[in-house]
Order: structure tokens, then C-alpha cells, then sequence
């Protein structure tokens, strides 16, 4: 076993002071830092505990929109009526990630910094340029069912494991950041990196920094939103493929439209293709099936496949 410190920030400086040192890593829920801990992928010194900051509210903004603290328990938010009502992809997205129970830990700012869930990532017997940059990559060639199919390279495959992010994507959400430097606020859509060569940097988010809040924007159209979750086993599994959908349709043609894939790419996936041409076009099957198609051109595998039927029948749902 390895021994690390453990502190309980008392404030949000006090936790940005802590930050700053090397081999220090930031808990909420830990739901899955724990779990990396274990398996001594993640080997802190020390370790900072967040949640007695006051970064659990949901408020409504003054413009509309939702401000949501960064230690919003994943249940709590489902559950809220703002969201049931306004973003229920959102509310949809939650509930279908984990189990009850973790849910009831998991918090929006850990659920944005999960890692991915590639076995060869957690075996530490294999290679993961992810885990070892430089390494190499033993899922490529190996068994890669799971694996990605859009915004991959030559040094890793993995996906993005969340299902929230994948509605926050959809939703045009804003992930806001504090250092001791300031703070600043990124694009749900730019929060998360593709691997290129460098798989091991997975987001936009510096190591002095800390996330403390993610704002929705007032957006009618989350009203008519969807999340679709395409999966192995009922409950308790990631997404083989999931549509988080959000449309309106006024005299047979599409509006306005939000689209994004989750399990198919390191990143949640802004299907901005598809979203081109389904703006102001008829919302028929025709429509739907060749935005569908265009996202995912080019791509091989049962992955394909199933994230083009699963868009087609989302947006049929919805219209
Ligand atoms: Fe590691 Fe990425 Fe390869 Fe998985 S796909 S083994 S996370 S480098």
C-alpha cells in the first residue's frame, strides 16, 4: 500500500493554495480516483478533499440558463425540477450513468475529469501510452469492441466514459475554472482533448486550476431533448453508443437542432456534421438518416453501425 496525506480544504483559496503542489490530486465523490488509487494508476502524495466548499447550489441566472456547482451530487441534479423540465437529456444522461449509489457520491466536477475506462489503461501489465506516455498502445490490435471510432490516432483509442458530458455537449455548456491566477470558463465541446500523441493530457484544465461551477444557457430547445443509451447490460455499464438529442420542428422542417455521441470517441462527440444538415431541412427519415450517415462516415466496425441507427431513431423520437 502506498501512504498518502490527506487534507480537508477549508475554503476555496485554501484548496487553490494546495493545488499548486506537485502530486496532488483534488477529491469529491471518489468515485473513480479511488478506484484509480487501488490500481496505482493515480499515486498522489497528497490528497485534497473539496466538499466542505460551498460549490454544491443549483441557481437559475438572471438571463436564464442554470449555474450548477461543481460538488452537485450527479443524484441531485437529476432530480432537480429546472432540469426534468428544462434539459431532460441532462436529467436522462444522469440517470443512466452507474449505479444509484454512486450516483448518490459522484459530483459534476468529478463526472467532467473521469477517466477513461479502456482495460488495458487499468491493467498495469499492459501498455497504455495513456498511462506511460511513450509506451505504446496494446488495444490497438488487441480487443477493441469498446473502443473508439471517431477523433482517434496512432496512440490511443480510448473513450470518453461519461454520460453527462455528453448532454452538457449537446447543451452548449460552459465549464467555469479558478486559480490562484483567476478564473476562467471553457466550452463543454473544448474542455476535453483529443489524444493525438499526447493521450496522457486529457482536458484544458491546468494542474493549479480547480472547476467550480458548469452553466447552462438558456435554451428552449432542451425542452424537447432526449438522451439514448446504447449499452450490454440493462444498468451498471458505459455506452457502447448514446445520442444525447435536442430538437424543434415547426411546419415539417427542423428548426433548431443539438446533437452529440457519447462511446464512440475520446472526447464527448459534438456530432456538428449531422447538426449541418439537419438545420432547415424536412424532419423525415431521409433527413435523418443521411445526417446520421455523414457523421459517422469513414468509420468502421459494429460501432458504425449502431451510432447511425441509434441517431435515426432518437431523432425520430423526437419529431
Ligand atoms: Fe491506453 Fe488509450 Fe491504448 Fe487504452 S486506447 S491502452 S487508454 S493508450
Amino acid at each position: 500500500m502506498r501512504t498518502f496525506a490527506y487534507e480537508s480544504a477549508a475554503d476555496l483559496d485554501a484548496a487553490l493554495r494546495s493545488i499548486t503542489r506537485e502530486h496532488t490530486k483534488v477529491i469529491g465523490g471518489g468515485t473513480n480516483l479511488v478506484d484509480l488509487m487501488r490500481e496505482h494508476i493515480e499515486r498522489p502524495e497528497t490528497v485534497v478533499d473539496i466538499t466542505r466548499l460551498p460549490l454544491d447550489g443549483i441557481d437559475e441566472l438572471p438571463g436564464g440558463g442554470l449555474r450548477i456547482g461543481a460538488l452537485v451530487r450527479n443524484s441531485h441534479l437529476a432530480a432537480h425540477p429546472l432540469v426534468r423540465s428544462g434539459y431532460p437529456v441532462l436529467a436522462q444522461a444522469l440517470l443512466m450513468g452507474a449505479s444509484g449509489q454512486l450516483r448518490n457520491m459522484a459530483t459534476v466536477g468529478g463526472n467532467l475529469m473521469q477517466r477513461t475506462r479502456c482495460p488495458y489503461f487499468y491493467d498495469t501489465h499492459a501498455a497504455c501510452n495513456k498511462r506511460e506516455p511513450g509506451a505504446g498502445c496494446d488495444a490497438i490490435g488487441g480487443f477493441s469492441r469498446g473502443h473508439a471510432i471517431l477523433g482517434t490516432s496512432d496512440s490511443c483509442v480510448a473513450t470518453h466514459p461519461s454520460d453527462m458530458c455528453v448532454a452538457l455537449a449537446a447543451l452548449d455548456a460552459t465549464v467555469e475554472v479558478r486559480s490562484l491566477r483567476g478564473e476562467r470558463r471553457i466550452p463543454l465541446t473544448g474542455f476535453h482533448r483529443l489524444p493525438g500523441d499526447t493521450p496522457h493530457l486529457e482536458t484544458e484544465l491546468a494542474a493549479d486550476e480547480l472547476i467550480t461551477a458548469v452553466e447552462l444557457p438558456p435554451l428552449p430547445v432542451a425542452a424537447h431533448s432526449r438522451y439514448r443509451k446504447v449499452r450490454d447490460r440493462a444498468s451498471y455499464a458505459f455506452a457502447l453508443v448514446s445520442v444525447a438529442a435536442a430538437l424543434r420542428v415547426a411546419d415539417g422542417r427542423i428548426q433548431e437542432v443539438r446533437l452529440a455521441l457519447g462511446g464512440v470517441a475520446p472526447k464527448p462527440w459534438r456530432a456538428a456534421k449531422a447538426e449541418r444538415i439537419l438545420t432547415g431541412a424536412e424532419a423525415d427519415e431521409e433527413t435523418f438518416e443521411r445526417a446520421a450517415r455523414t457523421e459517422v462516415e469513414g468509420t468502421e466496425g459494429f460501432k458504425a453501425e449502431l451510432a447511425r441507427r441509434t441517431i435515426v431513431a432518437t431523432l425520430r423520437e423526437l419529431a
